[in-house]
């Protein structure tokens, strides 16, 4: 902070204040909150952030899941500043476009699987799943079965906040007090492992997922159901790991019945499983269309994709009514200083080789982490490669849950935080999401950090009878 030019520096008490008077939050407890006022995160570098106190936390979430190349990159920021002074701003809609948009839908078709050869643009994830549902709908308007429009989702899904991506969205109680599209969406089970029911194998528990997706066909009719979506490993969700072959057999029986398979891969993809898209390199399938924000462009500039595949816009793009157009898309779609921090943060990744790294370390740092089972509170940790959660439980054998009010999440977070980490604590579990830039000697600093919170944690627990 030293080093931070005078234009950077902040008033940081006025601003604190600021923020609490008038930025309302997202996911944010406003009880808490009014209480504690909020942590402000100023400056950043690599693996590390640094708050306002001068405090200075390895970034164990990347932000959000999505600093996926790390802070600070003044490369990126480089590129943005230039496209920012030569050409800001200009419309993509008709006939217009500019150089960074095309530059980056061309190599999104390059690192795409096969077929997936055309982009849509967005401003997030959120913004890419309800575009892409308007669109599904649409290509089946155009291909004469304006029926089938429901989507299949998941229980624990997370799609995001717009009201569609919302209604998508399979967490209960991000829904609470809110309403959703219910007559647009159905819910199946979630894959969840760990939590299977009891007594059932992998395979039988597969066959299980698999049997509730074809009954659920039936009583809906496959001339009704458009899509169905759903996130390779799910992430907001609880890292939730599904049985060995799953996604692969779900998009059989979608593809058996005229149903588009839509993976949203908003936090899987751009390295976080250690290839650019996890959907075919880690999950053997081939989506009709696949979904990214986040990793994109590393967080650097907002920006979503939905990219397409030559079937479905075959048909999206045969003449449209006379005086028509493809009437979506945004302002911002295909902005060029997003679009150029995607193009720089995508060169990044290709020549720091960080998907070789999230290979070589993911494993590692999965099975450093598996030693903190042995805490009392440790039910499962989870996960693959850079996206790993742990399951705080009050009873491993049953897998019982701590009472809500124990915030047991936040617990851990807290301590963690003392010593120097951050982790995102989610209800009864911490879920890890790092920059994929950790090494080895990273990996041992965080797990020595992490066994110190979880006994911390069962310390306090227990102070407060909760154990
Ligand atoms: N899909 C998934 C799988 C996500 O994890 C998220 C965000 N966490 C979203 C969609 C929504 O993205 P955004 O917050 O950029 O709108």
């Amino acid at each position: 902070a030293g080093n931070t030019p005078s234009s950077l520096r902040y008033d940081r008490r006025t601003l604190w204040q600021k923020d609490k008077d008038h930025f309302i939050h997202p996911f944010t407890d406003f009880s808490l909150f009014h209480e504690k006022g909020c942590d402000l995160i100023v400056d950043s570098d690599g693996i590390y952030v640094e708050d306002a106190h001068g405090n200075r936390f390895i970034d164990g979430i990347a932000g959000l899941w999505c600093v996926n190349v790390g802070h600070g990159r003044a490369e990126i920021g480089q590129a943005m500043a230039e496209q920012a002074t030569r050409m800001a701003y200009f419309s993509t809609f008709n006939n217009l476009s500019n150089a960074p948009a095309a530059e980056l839908a061309a190599k999104l078709a390059e690192l795409a699987p096969a077929n997936l050869n055309h982009v849509f643009f967005s401003c997030g994830g959120s913004a890419a799943n309800d575009a892409t549902i308007r669109l599904v709908h649409y290509y089946f308007n155009r291909l004469g079965k304006p029926s089938k429009k429901r989507i299949l989702s998941r229980r624990n899904a997370y799609h995001g906040t717009t009201y569609l991506a919302a209604s998508l969205t399979g967490i209960e109680s991000n829904n609470w007090d809110f309403d959703t599209l219910d007559h647009l969406v159905t819910h199946l089970s979630e894959a969840n492992l760990y939590r299977r029911p009891e007594g059932m194998s992998e395979a039988d528990y597969c066959d299980h997922l698999v049997a509730e997706l074809e009954e659920t066909i039936v009583e809906i009719g496959a001339e009704n159901i458009a899509a169905f979506i759903a996130e390779p490993i799910m992430g907001a969700g609880g890292v939730l790991m599904p049985p060995q072959g799953y996604h692969a057999r779900m998009q059989t029986v979608c593809r058996a019945n005229d149903i588009l398979f839509i993976a949203d891969e908003v936090v899987t993809g751009f390295g976080r499983l250690g290839h650019f898209f996890a959907s075919e390199a880690v999950f053997d399938t081939q989506p009709d269309i696949i979904n990214c924000a986040k990793g994109l462009s590393s967080g650097y500039a907002p920006l979503g994709a939905t990219l397409i595949s030559d079937e479905i816009y075959k048909v999206l793009g045969t003449p449209q009514r006379k005086g028509g157009v493809l009437s979506t898309g945004f302002t911002y779609s295909g902005h060029p200083v997003s679009c150029a921090a995607a193009l720089k943060n995508i060169e990044i990744i290709e020549r720091e080789a960080i998907c070789e790294n999230v290979r070589e370390v993911g494993p590692y740092l999965a099975q450093k982490l598996k030693t903190l089972a042995d805490h009392e509170t440790v039910g499962d940790v989870r996960g693959s490669h850079f996206m790993l959660a742990i399951e705080n439980v009050a009873d491993k054998a049953t897998k019982k849950l701590l009472p809500v009010e124990a915030r047991v999440g936040d617990r851990v977070a807290a301590e963690a935080q003392k010593r120097g980490l951050i982790i995102r604590p989610v209800g009864h579990l911490n879920i890890l999401s790092p920059p994929l830039i950790w090494d080895r000697e990273v990996v041992d600093r965080v797990v020595a950090i992490l066994d110190e919170a979880f006994a911390a944690t069962t310390v306090s627990l227990k102070a407060d009878g909760y154990l």
